[in-house]
């Protein structure tokens, strides 16, 4: 058989009230691969982030790793090796970048966390520095978040994300702010990261960065699927064009 996907969902719906917020959704990401998730404002994209992280509850399966998720917290499937960033993805300003990693993966409670970090104790030996070896940042470790580019900044959240052996990320509009030479940049170290195995998931405004680096995409259009594909083929899909490219 074909190697399974590291993570697919199947019928996966959410609706908020009456809103039908994603409906019937059926995706698939595989190691190593960069899958771009693309649509109009409200279409969907963070909450099929939401649904298949656990964050919202939602209809439908997520299978990670062949193994059914649905039914299991956020913090189980963050376990597992699925994690995701946040669209207001802030830094701890006052903390050094290693530390900004380590509250992601100390397995206690946020205050007596945030006092071990400020008392300079550390996580697992290695996750932090292996997560920022990843993205590049082993050297600006030490470093606060302003004292970096914003490309850097922005990369942290990434890593923050990956830190813990993730094998599977969910990036929701991972690179806004930036412009086109740090996207660029951006994009790049993104390969790098898929390099090593790790399946993205890419939702983001910035059309250059997503068609530049996904190897396939799915667009998104009121909850729904209209068309995936690659980015030349979605470049073209006269759906696609008519409900989002066309505008943009
Ligand atoms: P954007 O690109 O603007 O971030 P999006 O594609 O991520 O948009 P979502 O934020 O997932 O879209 O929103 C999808 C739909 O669900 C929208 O109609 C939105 O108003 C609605 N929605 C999202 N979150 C909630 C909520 N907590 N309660 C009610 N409706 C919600």
């Amino acid at each position: 058989t074909a190697t399974q996907p590291l993570l697919s969902t199947k019928g996966l719906g959410v609706r908020y009230g009456g809103v039908t917020a994603n409906a019937d959704i059926d995706i698939a990401v595989s190691g190593g691969e960069i899958v771009g998730l693309i649509g109009p404002n409200g279409a969907g994209k963070t909450t099929f982030v939401d649904a298949v992280t656990g964050f919202v509850k939602a209809e439908g399966e997520v299978v990670l790793d062949g193994h059914r998720v649905e039914k299991t917290s956020p913090h189980r499937r963050r376990n597992a090796g699925m994690a995701r960033t946040w669209q207001a993805g802030e830094l701890f300003a006052d903390l050094t970048v290693a530390q900004n990693l380590a509250v992601a993966v100390q397995p206690i409670g946020l205050r007596a966390l945030l006092l071990d970090v400020f008392t300079g104790s550390r996580p697992p030996a290695g996750v932090v520095e292996e997560a920022l070896d990843l993205v590049g940042l082993g050297p600006v470790a030490d470093r606060r978040p302003g004292e970096l580019t914003l490309g850097q900044q922005k990369l942290v959240g990434v890593a923050r994300a990956l830190v813990g052996g993730t094998r599977m990320v969910l990036l929701d509009e991972p690179a806004a702010g930036l412009d086109t030479h740090e996207s660029r940049e951006f994009g790049q170290e993104l390969r790098r990261i898929a390099a090593t195995g790790v399946g993205i998931l890419l939702i983001d405004h910035d059309m250059s960065l997503v068609l530049d680096v996904c190897d396939r995409l799915y667009v998104l259009d009121f909850g729904r699927v209209i068309a995936s594909g690659s980015p030349h083929e979605i470049q073209e899909d006269p759906a696609v064009v008519a409900a989002y490219l066309g505008s943009a």
